[in-house]
């Protein structure tokens, strides 16, 4: 679904990412792992069309994506969920979620995602300011999902949440791959990465070290980061 070959990226004259060759498969879960700096947001930046300064290829459901800006690449089913959440301040949570066009078929109607999320239906025309860090980032997933994405981006999901909130979010990312869809996501923390994902990618300094199975991951975690 989405194929990454020799990827490098730059800002200005420092070098972010070094050949970064990585795959996707539809209905797969995968994580990025890497301390600081390693380059995981320049990659789902750069996967999105955010970060322009790159060379190699970014191939996505057999289109090359080099040519395409940002907004067709969201229009193509790639579903960014940054790290500040994307929430707008001055709508209500119902009007943040209903804020990005329907791009395809979705497997979640308003309906579903508010029957999976029923904090967001109960806090529907509160202000987004008004949630907490754990309920904006479930309406920023719940956007993109509702907006039609078949692979989510997701730049570390449960940073600063409680373990409630969390293994919610552990949820709905299985819930998410039992509908059929893709999942790319940063997240630093090792444990909560084995219990969701399928396959792991480790960058250092820009660039792929590790490519494991989640057994192997699972074997390996202490010694990773
Ligand atoms: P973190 O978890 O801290 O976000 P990361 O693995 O996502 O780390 P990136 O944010 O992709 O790493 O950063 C990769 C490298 O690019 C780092 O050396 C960083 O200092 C550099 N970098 C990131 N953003 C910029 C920028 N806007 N201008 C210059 N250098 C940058």
């Amino acid at each position: 679904m989405l194929e990454i070959r020799g990827l490098d990226a730059w800002y200005g004259e420092a070098q972010a990412l070094r050949g970064v060759d990585l795959e996707v498969h539809a209905g797969e879960v995968v994580t990025l792992v890497g301390r600081n700096g390693a380059g995981k947001t320049t990659l789902l930046r750069s996967v999105m069309g955010l970060h322009r300064q790159v060379s190699g290829s970014i191939v996505f459901d057999g289109t090359d994506l080099a040519k395409v800006p940002a907004h067709r690449r969201a229009r193509m089913g790639l579903g960014w969920v940054q790290d500040d959440r994307g929430i707008y301040a001055s709508l209500t949570v119902e009007e943040n979620l209903l804020l990005p066009p329907v791009v395809s078929d979705s497997a979640w109607s308003t309906e579903k995602v508010y029957d999976a999320f029923p904090v967001l239906a109960d806090r529907r025309r509160a202000p987004g300011t008004t949630l907490s860090g754990g309920e904006q980032q479930m309406l920023a997933i719940a956007r993109v999902l509702r907006s039609g994405a078949r692979m989510l981006l997701l730049d570390e999901p449960t940073e600063g949440l409680a373990p409630v909130i969390v293994s919610r979010i552990r949820d709905i990312i299985h819930e998410v791959r039992s509908t059929g869809g893709t999942v790319l996501l940063i997240e630093q923390n090792v444990k909560f990465a084995a219990t969701v994902a399928d396959r792991h990618y480790l960058l250092a300094q820009g660039a792929v070290v590790e490519s494991l199975d989640n057994a192997d991951f699972q074997a390996r975690q202490g010694e990773l980061l």
